[in-house]
């Protein structure tokens, strides 16, 4: 048997060192650090550790960090040891970060239980899903209760998220008027708990108007299997003060008790699984479009396609052909 990889147990051990470089490694598009990635995850499975998966969505602006800060130090406090990943799409195509501030969640970055990383600068888009999927999995190998992922409401980086999250948060701003904030519906269809921040001082009727609002909304939505009575739920919280924060931790748990209980903890985990092996196989399959020589090629056959020499379905098949075993 090859031997471990020498961040094996360094990583297992909860070396917070060996997570950011094990990060770095899976973040990195050169293929030697891919196999070797791809080796390390393999080989931890073993430990078959588990960490409570918390996506977290909001809008800049909303209190994300304010919240995780607060919420992090709380769950530290009670002995817990908390990861954050910040999973931002939109650096990927501007090359800019909504999350990746150096300055965020200071006191929380010292603690030493608990571990920051932000979204890497300018990756690949498709590589967005990848590489926070393998960091929550380090995370989870070096030993963290919770593992929080963090997410901007851009594009489908929430329903990517929700897919390697054992809960999703929403988190809101107190309303002005008496409108839903524009949330989508798909966004309300996957939240388990929708905190709407900022309950406090001037805000604080405004932000218990809106917890009423978007209550009786969840309340239409369609009951799903893996909810207990009352769930999807929404509670007002300050991040600024604390207020409601130890009460969506019990809510949490809650959730994730009965989820444990009822078995669809597993299942979820296991159709999550399921999910990303099939993206990783299509994306795969895709990269095999990608080479220089694939790229030439698709190129020479579509210019015979344009000008009548071949037909599009025969040039097709011919294409797939040349790309098998490349
Ligand atoms: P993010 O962009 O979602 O990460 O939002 P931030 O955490 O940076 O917060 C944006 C602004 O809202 C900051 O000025 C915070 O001080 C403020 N803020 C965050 N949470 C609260 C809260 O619970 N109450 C009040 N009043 N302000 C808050």
């Amino acid at each position: 048997m090859d031997s471990p990889d020498p961040l094996h147990q360094p990583l297992l051990d909860g070396d917070r060192r060996a997570l950011a470089r094990a990060i770095t490694l899976v973040e990195s598009t050169r293929p030697d650090h891919r196999d070797r990635a791809a080796a390390l995850l393999d080989g931890l499975r073993d430990a078959n550790r588990q960490a409570l998966r918390i996506g977290l969505s909001g809008t800049p602006g909303v209190g994300k960090s304010t919240f995780i800060e607060a919420f992090g130090m709380m769950l530290t406090g009670q002995g817990l040891r908390v990861a954050v990943l910040a999973v931002d799409p939109s650096s990927a195509r501007t090359g800019g970060s909504i999350l990746g501030d150096k300055t965020r969640m200071e006191r929380l970055s010292r603690d030493p239980n608990a571990f920051i990383r932000p979204s890497p600068a300018a990756s690949q888009l498709g590589g967005v899903a990848r590489r926070s999927r393998e960091a929550v999995s380090l995370c989870e190998a070096a030993g963290y209760d919770v593992v929080l992922i963090e997410t901007v409401g851009v594009g489908q980086s929430e329903t990517m998220v929700a897919q390697m999250c054992d809960l999703f948060v929403l988190l809101l701003a107190p309303a002005g008027g008496d409108e839903l904030q524009g949330v989508k519906r798909g966004i309300m269809e996957i939240a388990d708990l929708i905190l709407v921040n900022k309950a406090d001082g001037d805000l604080k009727a405004a932000a218990n108007r809106t917890v009423a609002d978007y209550a009786g909304a969840l309340r239409l939505l369609r009951k799903r299997p893996a909810d207990p009575e009352g769930f999807p739920k929404a509670l007002p919280v300050s991040a600024l003060d604390g207020t409601g924060l130890e009460g969506a931790w019990s809510e949490m748990q809650a959730l994730a008790a009965w989820r444990r209980e009822t078995g669809h903890w597993d299942a979820t985990r296991a159709a999550q699984a399921a999910h990303w092996f099939t993206e990783e196989v299509r994306a795969g399959l895709l990269a095999r479009l990608e080479t220089p020589q694939a790229r030439r090629r698709m190129a020479e056959m579509s210019e015979r396609v344009a000008s009548g020499e071949r037909a599009v379905r025969a040039a097709a098949a011919e294409m797939l052909e040349s790309l098998r075993g490349a």
